[in-house]
């Protein structure tokens, strides 16, 4: 091949890929809040860690202290309903600084806790705990494309948006999450389910190789299918649950295709249950050029209770043909097509605003749920004084279930889905939030008992989860606690919910 075309071909695209950051504030990824109180340091019971700051001084990025000015905008994460007080923040810039915190952390006796988005929806960017030391990887934000192997060396301080954009420019994409805000490093490690799932699987499946600083500052490149094996397996579905700090993930990319359309089906609240009913018996025959989620909202403010959003890859007439069936059979009351770009999309959607909100999960069987489910789901959300809503991921498809579970952490294969039941708090106070939590948590219990398998999905964290360890990840759990042995001996990397170093 010419040099000149392989220039044009291999290195251009990649120094494209490389230019203009999208980021204006490293500070404070979550400009505006709805209904979060104002942040005040818990000095009395929280105190500075001595020799901290002695300990830090050679790092070569921003370290931020309780009353910094930066401080409290350094410690804003999507979820406002708790707030968690680190003693320490640090915008890492290299390995050596990973190493140099770590250290630190080690001799100071310090949990260090990786945050990529800050989107974790318990806090746990910020450690779901007080005294942490926040290790922020916001600066490995690296994007480099090979387009022989047709996979990017991709930061985990990137955030989807920034990713979607810097592929889109050479005509590519990775197959993640619809949030644009939300950072790699949390996601992708913990599965990953967005807007090309059904075609190309989960984003934890698109990992290809990865590197980290585990707990005794040790940076291991490569970790693949066959060097670290062990801890290619963990990190692929478990990777951000206190293994080490993950500073990149080779993915897979895929061609955007130049048309795709949007699709958005709705139902009237009688039509609701035969809606559900249907969409169990022909989900897995869908295209898997379709993806996407159905919402069920309360009736009280909604015409359409219950709607199904996707995009398909590709132009409007094959969208309509692949859910012609499902539109014969359940006869919805509303549906638009619409042909649009893949950046389009990108584009249309909204960054989140910090808020308190309360959200648990339940993955479905591939039959879906009874009547029975419908009606006591539908009767909960109509009823419960706070916002709530339903979302359904929407799996089936043949891409995610023929990957063996035993290939990866990530379990939840054979499924119609996962529901996520989220209650928006940020009209309440704080006296209601605690109350409409308590009666989600009741109906959670009651409903997984009853109508759901009893697995949840692991980005969707819940703190109040009873049994965690095997709903998040099943038949894997000896395993990963034998892999955080080998790597995190004497748990440094621990949360309420990060891989125990034996048996709870
Ligand atoms: C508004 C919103 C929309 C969402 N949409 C989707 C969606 O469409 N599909 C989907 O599947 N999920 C979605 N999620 C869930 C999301 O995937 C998880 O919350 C994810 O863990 C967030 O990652 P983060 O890096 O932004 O969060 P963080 O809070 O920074 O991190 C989350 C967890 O990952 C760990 N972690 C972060 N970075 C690293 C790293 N570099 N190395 C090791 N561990 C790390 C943290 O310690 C923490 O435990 C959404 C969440 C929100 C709030």
């Amino acid at each position: 091949m010419p040099l000149l075309h392989k220039f044009f071909l291999y290195f251009l695209p990649l120094l494209i890929a490389q230019a203009t950051p999208l980021k204006t504030n490293p500070f404070n990824p979550f400009p505006s809040d709805i209904g979060c109180e104002n942040l005040q340091y818990p000095y009395e019971i929280l105190a500075p860690v001595p020799y901290l700051k002695e300990c830090l001084s050679t790092i070569n990025g921003l370290v931020v202290f309780p009353g910094d000015p930066n401080y409290y905008n350094s410690i804003k994460v999507a979820n406002c309903r708790n707030s968690y007080f680190p003693v320490v923040v640090i915008y890492v810039t290299t390995i050596s600084d990973i190493q140099k915190s770590i250290h630190c952390a080690n001799t100071l006796n310090i949990t260090p806790t990786a945050r990529s988005g800050g989107h974790s929806f318990e806090e746990y960017g910020n450690g779901g705990k007080n005294g942490v030391m926040v290790i922020d990887v916001q600066e490995f934000n690296q994007i480099n494309i090979n387009f022989e192997t047709k996979t990017a060396v991709i930061g985990t301080g990137n955030r989807l948006g920034e990713i979607y954009h810097k592929l889109n420019k050479v005509g590519y994409l990775i197959s993640a999450g619809e949030c644009i805000n939300v950072g790699l490093g949390g996601h992708a490690t913990g599965g990953g389910f967005g807007w090309t799932g059904r075609k190309y699987g989960l984003t934890s499946d698109n990992i290809v190789s990865a590197e980290m600083v585990t707990a005794n500052g040790t940076f291991i490149s490569p970790i693949n299918l066959t060097h670290h094996s062990d801890l290619f397996f963990a990190i692929r579905g478990a990777g951000n649950a206190g293994y080490g700090i993950i500073t990149s993930l080779t993915l897979k990319i895929y061609p955007v295709q130049p048309i795709v359309t949007t699709i958005k089906i709705s139902y009237l609240p009688e039509q609701v249950e035969l809606a559900f009913i249907i969409f169990a018996k022909v989900a897995k025959n869908l295209n898997e050029n379709l993806s996407g989620n159905m919402n069920l909202q309360s009736k009280s403010n909604n015409t359409y209770t219950f709607s199904f959003n996707a995009i398909y890859l590709g132009i409007e007439e094959e969208a309509r043909s692949a859910v012609k069936e499902l539109i014969e059979l359940s006869k919805p009351a509303y549906i638009k097509f619409e042909e649009t770009t893949w950046l389009r999309i990108v584009d249309s959607q909204p960054s989140f605003v910090r808020q308190p909100f309360k959200i648990t999960s339940y993955t479905i069987p591939p039959s879906g749920f009874s009547q029975e489910a419908i009606r006591v789901l539908v009767n909960f959300i109509d009823n419960l004084e706070c916002e709530s809503i339903a979302l359904f991921d929407l799996y089936a498809s043949d891409v995610i279930s023929r990957i063996s579970i035993n290939s990866s952490a990530f379990i939840h294969r054979n499924i119609f889905g996962v529901m996520e039941l989220e209650q928006q708090l940020k009209d309440y106070s704080k006296d209601d939030q605690i109350k409409c939590v308590k009666k989600h948590l009741q109906f959670r219990q009651e409903f997984q008992a009853k109508y759901t398998s009893y697995f949840s999905y692991q980005d969707y964290i819940d703190r109040d989860l009873s049994d965690w360890l095997t709903r998040y990840y099943g038949p894997h759990v000896p395993r990963l606690i034998e892999i955080k042995k080998k790597y995190d001996p004497n748990n440094l990397f621990n949360s309420k919910q990060s891989i125990p170093t034996k048996l709870p």
